[in-house]
């Protein structure tokens, strides 16, 4: 159940309406939406009905939410959820591009690869420090050394960065640096680590699990939302499916619109992942953006031959430059704007 407070209530108002709510065993959770307050009712609800909240003032509109997710339900904030990252914002309208290598391999490495992404117009880098390998003989990343590498190239080029935490440990390494912190489609039910995800205020990237349903992804987004932290990033990164001879994964772009429909977080495509080989992966960002996504996360490596991990799904520079352009003239059909950080140097995100 949330309750939408009317947009000239008074701060009274508000404490009244949130002491009922206790007094009716449950807790208040706002949300501070563009023109309205709404207040989630956490708990159990079902024997609460709008009536409870009969002779209160302030209130606009009470409206029971049969779903097991309450705040990332869309009625919590009917005009989406927009994040800032850097200088650019994603969601309602706001496109994201984030680009760069799987993983953070050398200094050297990175800051090519940063500077192609740039040049080329991404908003954010991204690369690994931490990676979560099917086989433990297989790169691991360089952990703390790759992070100080990414926020060296965040120096240089000013663009933000997102890397992936894997665990509590890391958590707080991560957290020291990122801008973005990525949670794994193998962590998207790693709920100690989602609740401590909630307890920070650094917008998070909560990629799909490979098997996941829409519904418990969602409610993996809600344990870092019932945690305080508003700033949640779903990224469809392809799910498990039974032809894997010529992708590695099935993107999903059907969960674009369903998310659309389901919830006010920002939703972002990642074709690398959910296509696994190179030249799939343009014709599938340019199909994400084109269902509704808020963005895309693009594995990019100029010399793949030689990538510690995920080689074969990394786009060039070249390719990667090519896809921006179509980005570009995408962005206004589709009535979103891409903030593309150098292009024929239009806005400049960092
Ligand atoms: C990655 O982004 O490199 C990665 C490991 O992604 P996923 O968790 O989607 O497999
Ligand atoms: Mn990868």
């Amino acid at each position: 159940m949330i309750i939408i407070m009317k947009s000239n209530h008074t701060d009274d108002q508000l404490r009244e309406v949130s002491a009922r709510v206790k007094a009716l065993g449950s807790s208040p959770h706002m949300i501070h939406g563009e023109t309205h307050i709404t207040i989630s009712v956490i708990g159990e609800t079902k024997h609460i009905g709008s009536e409870a909240f009969a002779g209160l003032d302030g209130i606009e509109r009470v409206v029971r939410i049969s779903k097991p997710y309450k705040l990332a339900a869309k009625a919590a904030r009917p005009e989406g959820t927009r994040i800032r990252v850097g200088g650019v914002e994603i969601g309602r309208g706001g496109f994201l591009v984030m680009a760069g290598p799987c993983s953070v391999e050398s200094e050297d490495q990175t800051l090519r690869i940063a500077r192609a992404v740039k040049a080329a117009g991404a908003n954010v880098l991204r690369g690994g420090a931490f990676k979560p390998r099917s086989s433990p003989y297989a790169f691991q990343g360089l952990g703390d050394e790759g992070l100080k590498i990414l926020a060296k190239a965040r120096e240089e080029t000013g663009l933000p960065i997102i890397s992936e935490a894997l665990d509590m440990q890391g958590l707080e390494l991560v957290a020291r640096y990122a801008d973005i912190i990525q949670i794994g489609a193998r962590n998207m039910q790693n709920f100690p680590l989602l609740k401590a995800l909630g307890k920070l205020n650094v917008p998070i990237l909560l990629k799909r699990g490979m098997s996941a349903t829409i519904e418990e992804w969602l409610m993996s987004a809600e344990y870092i939302l019932a945690g305080g932290n508003e700033k949640v990033m779903l990224c469809e990164r392809g799910i498990r499916s039974f032809d894997v001879q010529h992708s590695r994964n099935t993107l999903d772009l059907n969960a674009v619109p369903i998310l659309k429909s389901l919830t006010h977080l920002p939703v972002i495509v990642d074709p690398s992942h959910g296509t696994g080989f190179r030249h799939l992966v343009s014709p599938m960002a340019l199909a994400g953006m084109a269902a509704g996504a808020d963005g895309i996360i693009v594995e990019v490596h100029d010399r793949p031959e030689e990538a510690l991990s995920d080689g074969p799904q990394a786009l060039l520079p070249s390719d990667f430059e090519d896809l921006m352009g179509k980005v570009e003239k995408m962005g206004p059909v589709l009535g979103v704007e891409v903030a593309s950080t150098s292009r024929s140097g239009k806005r400049n995100a960092a």
